[in-house]
C-alpha cells in the first residue's frame, strides 16, 4: 500500500483507533464475566475501572462514564440546578452539539465571538455570566474565563491536552467533558465521560443519569425522600471495556503526534502565505493547522492535498451563528422551546457581526497528524503533505 493510501485509509482520521483483536483483553474480560451491565457485577464493574483510571491520569476527583459527550454536557449543565431560558455563554466556533445540549435543557445558547486561535474570547462575557462553556477545540487548550460560577470545558477534542500549569483540560472548572466518538483523539464508536472535581455535581449527575435513583450497585434502584426525575445514561460494559483499552494508549499517541508535529514544523515549506500556527506545548497535536493568504489559496491547497489522497479537513463547519438551527430557532416543540424563553434579536456577542472570525475560518486549513506511525513513515507522510503545498 502507499503512502498516501496508508494515511487516507481511515475515512474522517482524527488521532488513532489502536483497535486490534490482539489488543482487547478488556473486551474479552467484559463478554466472559457475562454481564454486560455495570450495576450489576460482583466485582469492579468496566465502567467503574475507566472512572478510576481516568480520574488518577486527568487529576479528577470524580468521573462518570456515560454514552457520549453530548449526555455529559447535558448532565453538567443540569447539575448547575438552571432556571428555563437561563443564558448558556458558548463558542461560536464549534460543534452544534454543544447548542444542542444547552437547548435540550431548556436553557438558551448564545454564541460568543473567538480570538486569533478560533477559541471561545473570555474578554466579551458580560460580568453577570453565569454559566459558560468552553470548547477545546482540536486538541487546542481554550483560555478559561475568570469569576465565573460555572465553566464547563467541553474536551470532546481535547483529551489528554494539558494547561501551563500542568492540569488536563477539563479539571479547571466546574466540570469537564469527554467524547470517544469515532472522530475524536480515542474512540469506542460512541462513548463519553464527565469529570469534576465538585462532590455535589458529581452526585447530582450520578443520580440524573441513573433515573434520579440512589443504586447501590447489584439491586433494583431506590429513590431518596429529596430525588429528582432523571433520565438513563448508564453506560454499558463492553463499551467501558473498549474506552478502558483506548485508554491505556493514550500516553503513546500524545507521543506520536508529539513526534510528528515535531517533524513537520522542522520539515514543512517556510511559506507566509501558507503558515502553519504553531501549537502550545499542552495542545495534543491533532493537526497541523495552517492560514492562508486567502480563501483562494486555502481552497487550493484543499483541493491538491484530496487529489492526492491526503487527508484534511477546514472549520468553516463549526460556525455556530450561521448554523441553521440557531439562525432559525428551531425547534420541535409546538411552542418553539425553549425559544420561546429568549427576547427577540440576536443574543450573539461580537465586535464585528463575526466577520474577521469568518475570514479567519476561511483562510484556516488542517491537516491531520498519525500518531501510529512509526517515525520514518511519518518523516515520509510529512514530505508528501511538503511537495504538494509546495506545488500550490
Ligand atoms: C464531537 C463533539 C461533541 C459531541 O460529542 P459526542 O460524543 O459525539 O456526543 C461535543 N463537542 C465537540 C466540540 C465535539 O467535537
Amino acid at each position: 500500500m502507499t503512502l498516501d493510501k496508508r494515511l487516507g485509509q481511515r475515512f474522517l482520521p482524527y488521532g488513532a483507533n489502536y483497535l486490534d483483536w490482539s489488543d482487547m483483553a478488556e473486551l474479552r474480560e467484559a463478554i466472559e464475566h457475562r454481564v454486560l451491565f455495570r450495576y450489576q457485577t460482583e466485582t469492579e464493574s468496566m465502567a467503574s475501572r475507566l472512572e478510576r483510571e481516568t480520574c488518577r491520569h486527568l487529576g479528577a476527583a470524580h468521573s462518570l462514564a456515560v454514552h457520549n459527550c453530548t449526555e455529559a454536557l447535558r448532565l453538567a449543565l443540569i447539575a448547575t440546578r438552571p432556571s428555563i431560558g437561563d443564558r448558556v455563554y458558548i463558542p461560536a466556533v464549534t460543534f452544534v452539539a454543544v447548542a444542542g445540549a444547552v437547548l435540550s435543557c431548556g436553557l438558551i445558547p448564545v454564541p460568543v465571538d473567538t480570538d486569533d486561535s478560533l477559541s471561545l474570547d473570555p474578554t466579551l462575557l458580560p460580568p453577570d455570566a453565569e454559566r459558560v462553556i468552553v470548547a477545546h477545540m482540536e486538541g487546542t487548550v481554550a483560555p478559561l474565563p475568570q469569576g465565573v460560577r460555572y465553566v464547563i470545558e467541553d474536551c470532546a477534542q481535547s483529551l489528554g491536552a494539558r494547561f501551563p500549569d500542568g492540569r488536563a483540560v477539563g479539571t479547571a472548572g466546574y466540570a469537564g467533558t469527554f467524547s470517544f466518538h469515532h472522530n475524536k483523539v480515542l474512540t469506542s464508536g460512541e462513548g463519553g465521560l464527565v469529570v469534576t472535581n465538585d462532590e455535589q455535581a458529581w452526585a447530582t449527575m450520578r443520580c440524573y443519569h441513573d433515573h434520579g435513583s440512589a443504586r447501590v450497585p447489584g439491586r433494583y434502584p431506590t429513590w431518596n425522600e429529596d430525588a429528582y426525575y432523571g433520565e438513563n445514561f448508564v453506560t454499558s460494559e463492553q463499551v467501558a471495556a473498549v474506552q478502558c483499552q483506548q485508554f491505556r494508549h493514550l500516553d503513546e499517541l500524545l507521543d506520536g503526534l508529539e513526534r510528528m508535529y515535531a517533524i513537520a514544523m522542522r520539515e514543512l515549506p517556510d511559506r507566509a502565505d501558507l503558515e502553519v500556527r504553531p501549537r502550545a506545548a499542552g495542545d495534543v497535536k491533532v493537526s497541523l493547522r495552517f492560514r492562508c493568504r486567502d480563501r483562494a489559496l486555502r481552497d487550493a491547497a484543499v483541493a491538491t492535498l484530496t487529489a492526492e489522497g491526503i487527508a484534511n479537513w477546514t472549520l468553516n463547519k463549526y460556525l455556530l451563528p450561521e448554523h441553521p438551527v440557531l439562525t432559525g430557532r428551531r425547534s420541535l416543540y409546538a411552542d418553539g422551546f425553549p425559544w420561546n424563553h429568549a427576547p427577540e434579536g440576536s443574543l450573539a456577542l461580537s465586535h464585528d457581526g463575526f466577520a474577521r472570525t469568518r475570514d479567519r475560518l476561511d483562510r484556516t486549513l488542517c491537516v491531520p497528524l498519525s500518531p501510529e506511525l512509526p517515525e520514518s513513515e511519518q518523516v515520509g507522510a510529512v514530505k508528501a503533505i511538503r511537495r504538494v503545498l509546495e506545488a500550490v
